[in-house]
């Protein structure tokens, strides 16, 4: 139909459909359609029918993801625990799983909960002691999940010696490994069949846009259920938060780099200081988890790391109000150095010793955050 013959409602919406001619664009343009062209046999041309089942964006990310943890598949989520919701969901009632004694707390209050009252049963273990997860394995436990460095404690687990034991009982095993990043860490190269990770963390690294991504070795029963649970209940991670997730993506290797290397350095300089009761951070030689991180981390111990202060709870306040680099907030992995009470966020139910603090180490130059500790610890 000739254009003068259109209406002006009709007009604004033909004369806004796509660019019909070659595009080429270098970076990834952003896809906020919710549904595409259909061709007349009903079949569609990109593959793409409806954003809740896929969209641009989301498949570049989820592709991405894939790769870098050296997986099969990936799947996008609107949050961590979104991502991590769906991977519990392909559990089902009267099943088992063995989640580690200081788990996520979300995760642990996920399981607790919310799938307690499915029917889902667990068991925590301290999972760097070995016979413990094996002590802990009954007919009906399906799945591990596993954290290494765990969350506020830096406890490291032995990502092969568990994957070895669930193979040898045909159990999965599911890493969270947020905190490490593949450029870190990948542990379906060490025969886990899930990873998970909350992309608001590192991977989007600007503190702006949460999201989650699954990633999952080669099992067509846990590709299918996993496809099912995102498509069919649809927490799925928007195009616009892809976008944002897929651009950190790139600068991940970098940032996670220099942002270890000043942990490094700030732990080191932690660990020599009277006021502090004790550093946990794996690159420490005197850390428990030393030799096996050793062999499981590659390009330096993470950006993450917590320390006791002396004089308890009061005085551990104290000295994160008096740092003026790090902001006293929650969260980690974004380009700024962020500290945290970790009891306070965690609230009542946490075990996590009341004088410690969390830090999640940014980008800043590392001579200033060593000075800024300098200053608040004198
Ligand atoms: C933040 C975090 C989560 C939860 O992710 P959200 O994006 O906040 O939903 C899960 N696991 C770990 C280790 C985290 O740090």
């Amino acid at each position: 139909m000739k254009d003068s013959k259109l209406s002006f409602e009709t007009l604004a919406l033909k004369s806004t459909e796509p660019f019909a001619g070659e595009v080429s664009p270098v970076s990834t343009p952003l896809y906020f359609s919710t549904t595409y062209h259909r061709n007349k046999d009903g079949s569609y041309d990109s593959g793409f029918v409806y954003s809740r089942t896929s969209n641009p964006n989301r498949l570049v990310l989820e592709k991405a993801c894939a790769k870098l943890e050296g997986g099969h598949r990936g799947f996008a989520f609107a949050s961590g625990m979104a991502g991590i919701e769906a991977v519990l969901k392909t559990l089902q009632t009267g099943e088992h799983i063995i989640i580690p004694d200081d788990a996520y707390f979300a995760v642990f209050k996920l399981i607790k909960e919310v799938f307690n009252r499915w029917g889902l049963s667990y068991t925590q273990v301290d999972m760097t002691e070995l016979e413990q997860v094996e002590n802990a394995i009954n007919e009906k436990t399906k799945m591990i999940w596993l954290e290494s460095p765990s969350n506020p404690m830096l406890k490291i687990t032995d990502i092969n010696a568990v994957t070895k034991i669930a193979r040898d009982n045909n159990i999965l095993v599911a890493v969270d490994n947020t905190w490490p990043t593949p450029v870190v860490q990948n542990p379906i190269k060490m025969g886990a069949d899930i990873v998970v990770h909350s992309t608001t963390k590192y991977f989007g690294g600007h503190s702006d846009v949460l999201g989650g991504v699954v990633v999952i070795n080669k099992n067509d029963k846990l590709e299918k259920h996993l496809e099912d649970i995102q498509n069919l209940g649809g927490g799925v991670l928007s195009p616009f938060d892809s976008w944002l997730t897929a651009r950190g993506l790139q600068t991940l290797f970098l940032r996670v780099k220099a942002q270890s290397e000043n942990a490094f350095k700030l732990a080191e300089f932690l660990n020599e200081n009277s006021n502090i009761e004790k550093v946990f951070y794996p690159g420490l030689p005197s850390h428990k988890g030393h030799e096996v991180v050793k062999k499981q981390m590659h390009n330096g111990f993470g950006a993450m790391l917590s320390v006791t202060v002396k004089g308890g709870e009061q005085k551990a306040i104290e000295i994160s109000n008096k740092l003026q680099l790090f902001t006293t907030a929650t969260s980690l992995g974004g380009v700024e150095s962020l500290i945290e009470h970790r009891k306070s966020v965690e609230g009542p139910e946490s075990n996590t010793p009341d004088n410690l603090l969390r830090i999640s180490v940014g980008l800043e130059n590392i001579d200033d955050l060593i000075f800024d500790w300098q200053k608040a610890l004198e």
